[in-house]
């Protein structure tokens, strides 16, 4: 479509009935370039706002989202289609971590004095974090307030400008985001939404004008923009898709590892990066757990505990996912009758050949296989085979061999006897190895991802006889040193 303006434009849908909820106008790579330039501007005014303006500022944005809580959420149920409730959890917890940036930004990012060491003991040593300037924000429909939020929030409150191009399935969130942020902020763009497909995604990754990109979504598309960014060397963070697993030891709470796997594994339809896609329990405890987890699964029902499947397209690997599954294993919950586009109802497999698809790649739906091990051991090397390694996590009644496999698990974030915990902590970085991408949002991680850290080395005094950075220097300068070094460096411990 196009409108008066001679935008083209496209529309974003109910995934639950298919009826149109907003139309956005797809802006091309020119209009791109225009609002990076503008919030270049906003950029320089925001940053000379000063940490204690421009902490007040977000924590006037916070109250904002706060106050219009409803209108979030009735945005976010309709365009992903997602149960009001959890629309709602996932908002405040997005509030939380607007929170944390806010207040923490300075504490983190501002001037310090650091120790210069003895050699350099008349040179005064400082560290500050810098502003990039702009943060291109490219987001998922999954979460599409949590999610970009993440990067949102910290990127603001490191004194960076943010032009966020939200998904095409949820750009009225991106919107409405934007839209808040101007009360609190009205004098700058200092945070604005472009909306489109993925062109435009791919305009603002190869914008010259964007000091960093944060990308949140699949790893297919994390490759196509690190290639964007790679022709201006514009550093890029990318929080990638998950295969996480759950790890149930002998001595584990059944009931409860039962309880926390199942809402892991399908909340929110299983459309989360963190989400449980593979369960791995002890011999000893296997047929007790599983007769846990079917007698929960039996209660729960796509349509009423959780929604649709956000993106039609994902329904088509959710079904080769299940058949894949049933084919090498057993089904103990649903089977590819569970599916009735665009619902999906629980799906619990278990056996499935660890070389299947359906074990290897992530699926994205409410399903998850489920595999009997002999010990927590093989458990891990199960779980660390994975290409990705976002999260994951461990149930276990011993808190130390829990530690202990969750320091070894090959994932930037794991939960002992809870899942997804750790996005719930502000304080924690969030992000992933190999497949799921590199670099971290939330926490002091966070804050220093969208910054640059700025070293400053100023010299208080001339140390007689030491100038060792002069053509002047001689030989007794040099001595000097190595007998100052040999005292400081020299003697060996035993
Ligand atoms: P996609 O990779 O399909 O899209 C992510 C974003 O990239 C969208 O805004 C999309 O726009 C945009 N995009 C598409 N093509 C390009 C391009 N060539 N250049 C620049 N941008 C582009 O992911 P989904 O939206 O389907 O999200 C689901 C994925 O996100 C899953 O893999 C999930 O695991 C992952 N995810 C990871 C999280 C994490 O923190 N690690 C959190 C949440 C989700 P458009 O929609 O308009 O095509």
């Amino acid at each position: 479509m196009t409108t008066t303006t001679g935008h083209r434009t496209f529309d974003s849908f109910d995934p639950a009935t298919g009826a149109v909820v907003g139309t956005h106008p797809i802006h091309d790579a020119v209009e791109v370039r225009a609002a990076v330039a503008e919030a270049g501007v906003a950029a320089t005014w925001w940053a000379g706002l000063g940490w204690a303006e421009r902490r007040r500022r977000l924590l006037d944005y916070k109250a904002v989202i706060t106050r219009d809580l409803a209108r979030i959420v009735g945005v976010v149920h309709r365009e992903t289609g997602k149960p009001k409730a959890d629309a709602t959890l996932e908002v405040v917890l997005a509030i939380t971590h607007l929170d944390w940036a806010a207040r923490n930004a300075r504490g983190v990012l501002g001037p310090r004095r650091l120790f210069p060491g003895l050699v350099a003991a008349n040179v005064a040593a400082t560290l500050e974090y810098l502003p990039l300037g702009v943060v291109g924000v490219i987001g998922p429909w999954n979460y599409p307030v949590f999610t970009p939020m993440g990067s949102i929030a910290y990127a603001l409150a490191a004194g960076n400008a943010v032009v966020f191009k939200p998904s095409e399935l949820t750009p009225g969130v991106g919107v409405l985001l934007a839209e808040l942020f101007a009360e609190a902020v009205p004098e700058q763009p200092v945070f604005r939404t472009i909306t489109g497909l993925g062109e435009t995604g791919a305009a603002l990754a190869g914008d010259p004008g964007v000091g960093k990109i944060a990308f949140t979504g699949s790893t297919a598309t994390a490759k196509r923009v690190m290639a964007a960014c790679a022709a201006n060397l514009t550093p890029l963070v990318a929080e990638c898709g998950g295969k996480d697993a759950l790890i149930v030891d002998a001595d584990a709470d059944l009931p409860a590892a039962a309880d926390a796997a199942l809402w892991g594994a399908l909340s929110n339809a299983g459309q989360t990066c963190a989400g449980v896609e593979r369960i791995y329990v002890v011999d000893a405890v296997y047929d007790e757990f599983m007769g846990e987890l079917t007698r929960r699964a039996a209660a729960v029902r796509a349509g009423r505990d959780y929604g649709p499947i956000t993106m039609p397209a994902q329904l088509d690997v959710i079904r080769r996912h299940i058949d894949d599954a049933v084919a090498g294993g057993r089904a103990v919950v649903g089977g590819p009758e569970s599916v009735r586009a665009p619902f999906v109802d629980p799906v619990i497999v278990e056996d499935v050949p660890e070389d299947s698809a359906a074990v290897r790649e992530e699926t994205f739906g409410p399903t998850v296989t489920v595999k009997r091990v002999a010990d927590a051991e093989e458990a891990l090397r199960m779980t660390n085979a994975a290409a990705y390694g976002l999260a994951g996590t461990v149930f276990s009644g011993d808190v130390r061999r829990a530690m202990d496999l969750a320091r070894r698990m090959r994932s930037g974030m794991t939960s002992i006897n809870s899942v997804i915990s750790f996005a719930a902590i502000p304080a924690l970085p969030f992000g992933g190895i190999g497949a799921s991408g590199f670099g971290r949002i939330h926490g002091a991680d966070g804050l220093r991802e969208f910054s640059r850290p700025k070293a400053v080395s100023r010299q208080r005094f001339a140390l007689p006889g030491m100038n060792l950075t002069s053509f002047t220097r001689g030989q007794a300068e040099l001595d000097r040193l190595v007998r100052v070094v040999t005292f400081l460096h020299g003697r060996r411990k035993r």
